[in-house]
């Protein structure tokens, strides 16, 4: 996925751990993602009160969307760096190509991870017998002594594991007892639940993460407070159990990310993450000038994504709490 705002801003993004024990809700903004019909995104990080949860620095949501309305995913050829993109589909499918020369598809239930790393560039179609499209796009940011990591692609389909009232698959990390063998540049948790009828389900955590609840359908519950669909709820770190309660008669869907508060700055700006300023208009001057950095993607019928222009002043620090 690109971020296909026209004018992004520079975000400089740290961890604001909350002392207070409450959970944060942090409702989503729609975002177009471009494309023919310019399918729209809900996208809950980064924003104002909150940029990081753990490592995780970026979350869109879509779906469920008809496809013949929204003309479906569509993302030509476009750059990352310092970052890693977690794709994860409720429904229908995605054909992934990018520059090391993977060509996979994205299928509900299985995590494609790629590692942009010091530089890649992909892209994301989705194909034609997705009528529905439903799912996310979450990227990873990586840690100071890997962000230049050689570019990479994992695929990995979890096997549904069944805790107290819910089914639960563990995409990165550990959690009922199941772990990824996905590995990642920080300690990192990734898990969709779909929690029964009025199923009320204890998560063991590990309290030196903080916790993203992401609700994709349902009425959910994070201890104790309500969380809507679309929402993400925020739970600080110092808790070693997580209570997720779904409070309706339908199954409630949502994914739990979590990780210890990420220690570095990090500058967002597209589809970069680096350190500084100075880091992000390399990166988009290696972009425009067609760098080996990022490679070629072959078999997208069209032209790449060119960089949006970089804002006249320097990025200043987003107000974070
Ligand atoms: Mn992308």
């Amino acid at each position: 996925m690109s971020n296909a705002e026209t004018e992004p801003a520079e975000v400089r993004c740290a961890a604001s751990v909350s002392e207070e024990p409450r959970v944060e809700v942090l409702s989503a903004r729609d975002v177009p993602l471009g494309g023919p019909r310019a399918m729209t995104v809900r996208r809950t990080l980064p924003q104002r009160s909150r940029s990081l949860i753990g490592a995780w620095c970026f979350a869109d949501h879509y779906g469920p969307d008809d496809v013949a309305a929204t003309g479906g995913m569509d993302v030509a050829p476009h750059p990352h760096t310092g970052l890693q993109t977690v794709s994860w589909l409720f429904t229908g499918e995605i054909e992934h190509r990018d520059s090391m020369g993977s060509h996979a598809f994205v299928r509900p239930g299985e995590l494609n991870l790629m590692t942009g790393g010091h530089g890649i560039s992909h892209t994301e179609v989705s194909t034609p017998r997705t009528t529905v499209l439903h799912g996310v796009q979450l990227w990873v940011a990586l840690p100071e002594e890997h962000r230049h990591a050689e570019r990479d692609f994992q695929h990995y389909a979890p096997k549904p594991v069944r805790a107290d009232g819910a089914l639960v698959r563990v995409f990165l990390g550990s959690l009922c007892g199941d772990t990824s063998p996905v590995r990642t540049f920080t300690p990192l948790l990734g898990a969709e639940i779909v929690l029964d009828p009025h199923a009320s389900l204890t998560l063991a955590v590990d309290p030196a993460f903080e916790h993203g609840v992401l609700v994709d359908q349902g009425s959910v519950r994070l201890a104790g407070t309500a969380v809507a669909r679309a929402e993400l709820g925020y739970a600080g770190p110092g808790r070693d159990r997580l209570e997720l309660t779904n409070t309706s008669e339908e199954p409630a869907r949502l994914l739990l990310l979590g990780g210890p508060p990420f220690e570095e700055e990090i500058v967002m700006w597209w589809n970069f993450i680096g350190r500084s300023h100075e880091d992000i208009a390399r990166a988009r001057q290696d972009w425009e000038n067609a760098s080996d950095r990022f490679g070629e993607v072959h078999g997208y019928p069209g032209d790449r994504l060119p960089a949006p222009e970089l804002p006249n002043t320097r990025l200043r620090p987003r107000g974070l709490r």
